[in-house]
């Protein structure tokens, strides 16, 4: 579904991803873990071009992401307005929820759809509450989000990301700014996506979620892949010490 080959990200002198290269397969969930600055924000970011990559390609079903080719043979970088079509496939979920605090759970999940034309109203608020079922929070479909827990909340957005009918899901640790009681609950439904073979990329500290849910893990550290492989491998016997070390200290 998916080839990140060769990708690279700088800021400015400081070059924060060095030649990422990876495959996600249609229906696999794919785990991004490592410390704190190792890079795996940036990383999905650049894959639905939130960042513009230094280098390196990113493909989707065949589709270089962000690029076009000119006339002349050439490539250049999308404009936002190319690349909107694009980042429509690709659904990102992130550790705060942004939800519309003046827009109703489903006004909130059928914003976009109605904004960009692509269903009518009655066509949106229909599938809204088709993906708020996923969520389990149809009931919630008429409420306002300051009224929702944090996890009802994230499980709104995760909703909203449903609605866009993405063929790819990037989750940057959609649980980290919960309190932990409320964890479970969104780990739940991210366990039904998965069940239901959803491609998805997920950034997380929650490692036996990763090792249990993911079908491969990918260990960064330094803007580098140190490892990767099928999740119980890599979680359970770490070829590399700098590996054994990180899960070590995350327990
Ligand atoms: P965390 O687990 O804390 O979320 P991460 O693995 O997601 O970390 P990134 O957010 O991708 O890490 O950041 C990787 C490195 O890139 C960090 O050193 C960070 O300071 C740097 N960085 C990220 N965004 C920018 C930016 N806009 N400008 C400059 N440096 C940046
Ligand atoms: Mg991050």
């Amino acid at each position: 579904l998916l080839t990140v080959k060769g990708l690279k990200k700088s800021y400015g002198a400081v070059e924060v991803l060095k030649d990422i290269s990876f495959d996600l397969r249609r229906g696999e969930t794919l785990s991004l873990i490592g410390p704190s600055g190792s890079g795996k924000s940036t990383c999905l970011r650049c894959v639905n071009y939130l960042e513009k990559p230094s280098g390196g390609e990113i493909v989707l079903e065949g589709e270089h992401i962000g690029r076009v080719r000119t006339g002349d043979g050439r490539e250049r970088t999308m404009t936002d307005r190319e690349l909107a079509p694009q980042r429509s496939e690709i659904g990102m979920v992130f550790q705060l929820f942004y939800l519309w605090p003046h827009l109703t759970v489903r006004d909130n999940v059928a914003l976009a759809s109605i904004k960009s034309g692509r269903l009518s109203k009655a066509e949106a608020y229909e599938l809204a509450e088709a993906m708020l079922e996923k969520v389990h929070l149809r009931h919630k479909a008429h409420e306002y989000p300051e009224r929702l827990s944090g996890g009802q909340q994230q499980r709104v957005a995760i909703a909203r990301a449903l609605a866009q009918q993405p063929k790819l899901i990037l989750f940057d640790e959609p649980t980290s700014a919960l309190d932990p009681e409320l964890v479970g609950e969104v780990l739940g439904v991210i366990r039904e996506l998965a069940e239901e073979g959803r491609s998805m990329i997920l950034v997380t500290h929650e490692i036996r979620f990763a090792r249990d849910v993911g079908d491969r893990v990918i260990f960064m550290d330094g803007g580098v892949i140190v490892e990767q492989g099928p999740a119980a491998d890599v979680i359970n016997h770490p070829a590399k010490e700098r590996t054994r070390a990180f899960l070590g200290q995350v327990g």
